[in-house]
C-alpha cells in the first residue's frame, strides 16, 4: 500500500493551495462579514477545472476521481471553508447530470456548469423532511410532454441564486421508490424563492428555500428513469460528504498552522505559549486527530472510486469522524489563541462557525451513525 500522491496529484494539489492562498485566502473574511457570493473568484476556480472535478472530460469536466476531489477540497477550504463547500455542492448537482442524464440533457447542462456560467443547487430537504429524506412532499405530476411541481425545498446552498435545481421530487407513490430527479432551470414560471436565510456561518454562499406553484417543467429536464431519484440523490451524497469533510480536514489544518504559529510567538509567564507542555499536547492531539480524519476520507474516496460494496458506509464513517475532528480542532485553535481567537481579527472563530454546519448536513452525524449501523447489521446477515 502506497499513501504518496502521484506526481499529478501534488501538481493539482498545487495548483488548488496556489488559489487558495491568492484568490480566496485574503478576500474570506470580507465575503464573510459582507455575505459575498464570490461569483468572479468561483468562475476562475472553474477555469482550474475545479467546477467539474469528476465530471467526464467530453462536456469541460476534468474527468479526475474521488480521491483527487478531496485532495483540492482540502486545499481550498483551508482558506475559505464556506466557498469551497459551495463548489462542492456544485460539483455533486454536475455530477449527478454527468452520471444519470442521457447524452442531451449532459451537453445541454453540462458545459456552462463546469465554466460555472451556470451555478448548481441541489434540492432533496423539505420543511417537513430532513434527515427522513425519502417522505418528501414535493409533488411532480405528469402533463403530457411537462411536469407540474407543487411543493418546497428548504435550506438550498445556493438558492436564489443558482441557475440550474436539480430537484427530488415525487412522482409516485410512498417512500424512496415513488421519487424522480428533475432540473429546474432558474426563469421557469411557477419557480420562487423564500428570503435568504441568516446563518451563523457559510456566508459566503446563499442559503434559500425554493418554491414550486403549478411550475411546469419539461419532462425532458428527468434526470434518469421516474422512481430512481432517490437513488441518484444518495449516490450523490456519497461523493458530497466526503468533499465536506475534506474541506472540515482543510480548514482544520489552517486552524492546526494558526494556532501552532500563535503559541510559538505568545509569551505569557516570561515564556512562549508553545513551551507548556499541556499546550504541546494539545497541539499533537490535534495533528493527530487530523492525520486520522485524512486517512479516513482518502480510504472512503478510494472505495467509491473502486465502486466498493462498502463504498456508503465508508463515506459515512469519513464524514462523520472529519466533521466532527475538524470542529473539535477549530475549537480547540480558538482556545489556544485565548481572547484574540474570539475576535474576527483572526480567522479562527469564521473557521468554527462555517465548520459547524458540516455536522449537519449532507446527512447529520446522527444519520452517519445510522447509515453505519445499517450497513453492519447487513453484513452479519451476509
Ligand atoms: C446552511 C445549510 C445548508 C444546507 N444546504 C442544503 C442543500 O443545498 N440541499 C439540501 O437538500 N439540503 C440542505 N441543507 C439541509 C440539511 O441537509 C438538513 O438540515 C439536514 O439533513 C437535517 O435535516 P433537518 O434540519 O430537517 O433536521 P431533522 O431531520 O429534523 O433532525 C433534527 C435532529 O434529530 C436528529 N435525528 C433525526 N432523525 C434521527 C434518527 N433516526 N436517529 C437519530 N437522530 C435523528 C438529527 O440528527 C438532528 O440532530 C442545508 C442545511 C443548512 C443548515
Amino acid at each position: 500500500m502506497d499513501f504518496r500522491l502521484s506526481d499529478d496529484q501534488l501538481a493539482f494539489q498545487a495548483s488548488a493551495r496556489a488559489f487558495a492562498v491568492e484568490r480566496m485566502a485574503p478576500n474570506a473574511a470580507r465575503w464573510d462579514e459582507e455575505k459575498i457570493f464570490p461569483e468572479e473568484v468561483l468562475r476562475e476556480a472553474a477555469a482550474l477545472g475545479f467546477a467539474g472535478i469528476y465530471v467526464q472530460e467530453d462536456v469541460g469536466g476534468s474527468g479526475l476521481s474521488r480521491l483527487d476531489a478531496t485532495i483540492l477540497f482540502e486545499e481550498l477550504a483551508a482558506a475559505c471553508p464556506s466557498t469551497a463547500a459551495y463548489i462542492s455542492i456544485h460539483n455533486m448537482a454536475a455530477w449527478m447530470i454527468d452520471r444519470f442524464g442521457d447524452g442531451e440533457q449532459r451537453r445541454r447542462f453540462l458545459p456552462k456548469l463546469c465554466t460555472m456560467e451556470h451555478f448548481a443547487s441541489y434540492c432533496l430537504t423539505e420543511p417537513g423532511s430532513g434527515s427522513d429524506a425519502a417522505s418528501l412532499r414535493t409533488r411532480a405530476v405528469r402533463d403530457g410532454e411537462h411536469y407540474v411541481l407543487n411543493g418546497s425545498k428548504a435550506f438550498i446552498s445556493g438558492g436564489g441564486r443558482s441557475d440550474i435545481y436539480v430537484c427530488m421530487v415525487r412522482t409516485g407513490g410512498d417512500g424512496p421508490g415513488g421519487v424522480s430527479c428533475i432540473v429546474v432551470e432558474k426563469g421557469t414560471p411557477g419557480l420562487a424563492f423564500g428570503a435568504q436565510e441568516r446563518k451563523l456561518g457559510w456566508n459566503s454562499q446563499p442559503t434559500a428555500m425554493v418554491i414550486f406553484e403549478d411550475c411546469r417543467v419539461p419532462v425532458a429536464n428527468r434526470i434518469g428513469a421516474e422512481g430512481q431519484g432517490f437513488r441518484i440523490a444518495m449516490m450523490g451524497l456519497d461523493g458530497g460528504r466526503l468533499n465536506i469533510g475534506a474541506c472540515s480536514i482543510g480548514a482544520a489544518r489552517a486552524a492546526l498552522e494558526f494556532s501552532r504559529e500563535h503559541v510559538s510567538v505568545r509569551s505569557q509567564f516570561g515564556r512562549p505559549l508553545a513551551s507548556f507542555q499541556a499546550l504541546q499536547f494539545k497541539l499533537a492531539d490535534m495533528a493527530t486527530e487530523l492525520e486520522a480524519a485524512r486517512l479516513m476520507i482518502r480510504q472512503g474516496a478510494f472505495a467509491l472510486d473502486r465502486a466498493d460494496p462498502d463504498a456508503t458506509m465508508l463515506c459515512a464513517m469519513a464524514k462523520r469522524f472529519a466533521t466532527d475532528a475538524g470542529f473539535a480542532i477549530c475549537n480547540e485553535a480558538l482556545q489556544l489563541h485565548g481572547g484574540y481567537g474570539y475576535l474576527k481579527d483572526y480567522p479562527i472563530e469564521r473557521l468554527m462557525r462555517d465548520l459547524r454546519v458540516h455536522q449537519i448536513l449532507e446527512g447529520t452525524n446522527e444519520i452517519m451513525r445510522v447509515i453505519v449501523a445499517r450497513r453492519l447489521l447487513e453484513q452479519r446477515n451476509q
